[in-house]
């Protein structure tokens, strides 16, 4: 068995695990990454990036090096149907510098964060490697974890254990934390890219033809990923009538992709279906653990707003964890008073805003039926009007403005992630 002793593990080496990671490790803490995955591709998950979490990447001096590895820039987020533009989310007039939808590949963004930890000496990553039990101390203290990796067993012993591991996660069920699933669209989603041509969109759009509303973006380095959302557990009958018939749906509902639907998808395995689905778990943390992004609180893609949330979470989780990390026990008793719990907290008001926006989102986007075709074009006119409407783009742009990277808990670098943090 290889066994790590450091003072944090964080299980999950997505968005939320590396940027907390990199945090931590900047403010003299050991930080050991342990992730399932050999590679950094993440094709099944979201890449538009809102200017919040643009904002704090930048603070913590990553967003440039992720950007030069490729990236689009997006200006409009538009809902489309027949031909018309229902909404039209103008990110350009937001104050600059980041006014804009950042279509990065999730591999860019973590590649840069992965770097950066690695030039601290306190960081291990555990790559290939997942997490399968909790070690917990006689009084149900959160000590670390057991797991299996490219070597056979491992096992991290740490201070505190950060479930950083999405929307399965792992951590949240061995630490029995319950979890409420809400599936509010009701929706499956078709994931598949086709080849670009020509100009390439800068728009992140909704397209609503006939049928089912299909998402659609560039995707660096120049082609088109789509989402064709669909009623829950409809694709099997779909499917039984062949890849004809799909592509003929598919060419129904984004008619302007029609040729490139055709000569992009040859077979089955050109399409993914995943099941997206919100939740939240009901507690973030025990003594000694805590939960952060995906795994505390799961979001699909609309609105874009998961990789932004968890971006946050680990840059408001940050001071938290050193202040646990100072009690030298992981943290208060779980009586409500300690730091992860103060901020579990607060994160938490944040969250439900946001998953109650997206589910209106969902509604006014995604909902069919005579009735809501019917309403659809007079509500998004009104509601576009209205100064609501602006307050509800900059919610969504930004998130919680407060939040901002602690950069007066940084060391310097000659003893920053060397493992001489107190306590
Ligand atoms: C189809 C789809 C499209 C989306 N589009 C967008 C979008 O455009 N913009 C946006 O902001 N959000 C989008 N989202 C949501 C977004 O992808 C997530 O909210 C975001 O990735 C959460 O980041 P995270 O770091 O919390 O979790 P994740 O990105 O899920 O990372 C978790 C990590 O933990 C690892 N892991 C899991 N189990 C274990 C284990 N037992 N041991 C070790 N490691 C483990 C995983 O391999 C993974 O690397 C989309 C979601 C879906 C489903």
């Amino acid at each position: 068995m290889t066994e790590t002793h450091t003072d944090v593990c964080v299980v999950g080496g997505g968005p939320a695990g590396l940027t907390l990671a990199l945090l931590l490790l900047r403010s003299g803490a050991r930080v050991a990454v342990v992730e399932k995955l050999r590679s950094l591709e993440r094709e099944y998950r979201g890449e538009i990036l809102q200017p919040g979490g643009q904002a704090l990447l930048e603070a913590l001096g990553v967003l440039d090096g992720a950007r030069a590895r490729g990236c689009h820039e997006h200006d409009r987020f538009l809902l489309e149907e027949r031909g018309r533009i229902l909404i039209n989310g103008d990110y350009r007039r937001l104050p600059g510098p980041f006014n804009c939808l950042l279509s990065i590949p999730q591999r860019h963004l973590l590649a840069e964060l992965l770097d950066q930890c690695s030039a601290h000496p306190g960081f291990r990553y555990l790559g290939s490697s997942r997490c399968s039990a909790l070690i917990e101390d006689t009084r149900q203290r959160v000590r670390g974890i057991l797991g299996h990796g490219p070597d056979g067993e491992l096992m991290v012993r740490a201070r505190c254990v950060v479930g950083a591991d999405g929307r399965y996660s792992k951590v949240r069920r061995l630490a029995r934390l319950e979890y409420d699933r809400v599936d509010a669209f009701d929706q499956d989603v078709l994931w598949f890219k086709l080849p670009g041509e020509g100009a390439l969109p800068a728009d992140v759009r909704i397209f609503r033809a006939g049928g089912s509303p299909v998402l659609a973006y560039t995707s660096h380095p120049g082609s088109v990923q789509l989402g064709w959302t669909l009623p829950h557990r409809r694709y099997r009958d779909l499917a039984a009538r062949g890849l004809d018939h799909i592509k003929s749906r598919l060419r129904a509902a984004v008619p302007e992709y029609a040729e490139r639907i055709d000569a992009g998808i040859a077979s089955f395995r050109d399409l993914s279906l995943l099941d997206v689905f919100s939740g939240t778990a009901r507690t973030w943390t025990r003594p000694g653990l805590l939960l952060i992004g995906d795994s505390a609180h799961t979001h699909g893609p609309i609105g874009a707003q998961g990789i932004n949330l968890a971006i946050q979470d680990a840059v408001a989780a940050h001071p938290a964890l050193l202040s646990a990390l100072a009690d030298g026990d992981g943290d208060a008793d779980g009586d409500g008073t300690g730091p992860l719990e103060r901020y579990a907290r607060d994160r938490r008001r944040d969250v439900r805003q946001i998953m109650k926006l997206q589910a209106v989102q969902g509604k006014m986007m995604l909902s069919t039926g005579g009735l809501a075709a019917a309403v659809r074009p007079r509500a998004a006119a009104v509601v576009s009007r209205t100064p609501v409407y602006r307050a509800v783009l900059g919610r969504l742009a930004y998130g919680n403005r407060s939040i901002a990277v602690r950069t007066d808990l940084f060391r310097p670098p000659a003893s920053a992630g060397s493992g001489n943090l107190a306590g």
